[in-house]
């Protein structure tokens, strides 16, 4: 192929992976009428060890350097348009003002700022922590969580101010994926200009507080750092810019281009969420509202398109903004508002391992069930007491009795029991305000994926209270460092005002 190509890497929990698609039209079977579709033409990846860490963030360089280097000189790099940068939720990290230096080493999406060990003492700085977040941040409202990454950024300031004796702010803020996407647009550049800032994007600044409906950092936040955190000027530690995942920030850093062979004016694009990357991959850039995702992984995650803001953190339930990207053929779809809504829950396919069912012993049984039974067991199958969706109950204990003698029942019950987990998501999705209220389509990702008994028995439930008009599928591909490559994609599809470098200048101009 002769396509433009588009890159993605996600810095996920296991390891790092890259993706490049390439462009193609191909002809549809009716006929004239050519159909755009992207093709993934490599695939790298690696995982994190001892030497090359998922919490270190000059392990993350290393690591986006080794997946290039892998494709170095090939012809596909000179033909690179865009880059786009997924990671894991809420890893974050300081650097030092106007520079990739790290000041403070990584909290990683599973820090909790409870954990840290002076934490039960009433005037650490966790617990200083809890009260400003108490005192300012709205009631139910996500950056409330101690593994989020406000209460992360206030804990270093606790520990240390980012701001100095005399006022001046010396540390910034930065996630995971701003800092791989800052890397690429400012590695080797001479910063004497103090040109290097933190940009970021919807997606990754949801749990810092960022408000995604009216694009700002909310007033709530501005009288947290400032009366609370004592830091004067709580926009100079914040990312400069917020953008729409998958618009562009930049361009490339003439030094990694030329490091890698790609062309200087390859564009870094507004990067996106681990899991948000794996609802592109799954569903493209460009679906249809009420298009959703249930990942039944160790546990159960749900996302649905929804014309509709929902928000009920009382039940685990949030939206993402999800980035419209312009349409030559509709202009008028330009402006509406999407929204990516959903929730995790603590049930998944975690209890299939802790109940002994191997992968060999879960194929063979599933294919004596039949689909188009109910088992008479009415499980709730957490693996440990605790419920986050689609109720948020701490209390909530595991249902697995009466248990069957029979693996195969027993195996029925529990899949039912996690399908019907899977129903009660979407049902309260739609009880809160989703339009459409109901799943259209359901595209399966994760581990359960693969059991297509399971598929047919969810969807036939699920039709109960959807209509008969919902259709469950296995997603093709789910890795987030392909929708992170879609996502660099996307930008690009409108071939009215293309997101070209030419519209973004070169790197001198940019700034
Ligand atoms: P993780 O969330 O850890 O990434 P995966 O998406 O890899 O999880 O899914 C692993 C889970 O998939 C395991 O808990 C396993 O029990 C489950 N699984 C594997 N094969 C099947 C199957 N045929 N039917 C149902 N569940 C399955």
């Amino acid at each position: 192929g002769r396509g433009d190509c588009f890159i993605g890497f996600d810095l996920g929990t296991s390891g790092a992976r890259m993706s490049i698609v390439e462009k193609r039209m191909s002809s549809s079977s009716s006929g004239d009428e050519k159909k755009l579709k992207y093709v993934e033409v490599v695939t790298e990846s690696l995982t994190w060890n001892d030497e090359m860490r998922y919490d270190d963030a000059n392990d993350w360089r290393a690591a986006i350097d080794a997946l290039l280097a892998r494709v170095r000189g090939n012809e596909i790099m000179t033909r690179v348009k865009s880059i786009c940068v997924s990671g894991t939720s809420a890893s974050c990290l300081l650097l030092n003002k106007n520079s990739l230096d790290v000041a403070r080493p990584a909290r990683m999406y599973n820090y909790d700022i409870l954990s840290s060990s002076d934490s039960s003492d009433e005037d650490s700085p966790a617990r200083r922590v809890m009260k400003l977040i108490d005192q300012y941040v709205p009631e139910k409202h996500t950056a409330r969580a101690t593994t989020g990454s406000l209460a992360k950024l206030l804990l270093w300031n606790e520990v240390k101010p980012l701001v100095n004796a005399k006022g001046d702010v010396e540390e910034v803020f930065c996630h995971q994926s701003d800092y791989i996407s800052m890397a690429l647009m400012w590695e080797g550049v001479d910063n004497d200009d103090k040109k290097c800032k933190v940009f970021s994007d919807w997606h990754n600044c949801l749990k810092l507080g960022y408000d995604v409906r009216r694009l700002e950092f909310p007033l709530w936040m501005h009288e947290l750092l400032k009366e609370g955190a004592d830091i004067p000027h709580p926009e100079s530690v914040l990312p400069s810019k917020v953008i729409s995942p998958g618009e562009p920030f930049g361009v490339i850093s003439p030094v990694v281009a030329s490091t890698y062979g790609l062309s200087s004016n390859v564009v870094i694009v507004g990067g996106t969420t681990d899991s948000n990357a794996a609802f592109f991959a799954s569903a493209g850039t460009k679906p249809d509202f009420g298009t959703s995702v249930t990942s039944l992984g160790s546990t159960l995650a749900i996302k649905q398109l929804s014309k509709t803001f929902v928000e009920d953190a009382s039940r685990g339930v949030y939206s993402h903004r999800f980035p419209i990207f312009g349409n030559s053929d509709d202009d008028e779809k330009v402006d509406d508002e999407a929204w990516l809504i959903g929730g995790a829950s603590n049930v998944g396919c975690a209890i299939l391992r802790q109940e002994g069912f191997s992968n060999d012993e879960l194929r063979t049984l599933s294919e004596e069930i039949d689909p188009n039974s109910d088992s008479s067991y009415a499980y709730y199958p957490l693996t440990k007491k605790g419920e986050r969706f689609p109720v948020a109950d701490s209390t909530k204990e595991p249902v697995l009795s009466p248990r069957s003698d029979s693996r195969k029942d027993y195996l029925h019950g529990i899949l039912q029991g996690i399908g019907d987990v899977e129903r009660e998501g979407y049902r309260v999705l739609g009880e809160l305000g989703a339009d459409p209220s109901m799943p259209t389509i359901v595209l399966t990702a994760g581990g359960g994926s693969a059991n297509s008994m399971w598929m047919t028995l969810r969807e036939r439930r699920l039709r109960n209270i959807c209509g008969a008009a919902v259709e469950v599928r296995r997603a093709t591909n789910t890795e987030a460092s392909y929708g992170a490559a879609l996502l660099a994609a996307a930008s690009f599809e409108n071939t009215a005002s293309p997101a070209s470098s030419e519209n973004y200048g070169t790197q001198e101009n940019y700034i």
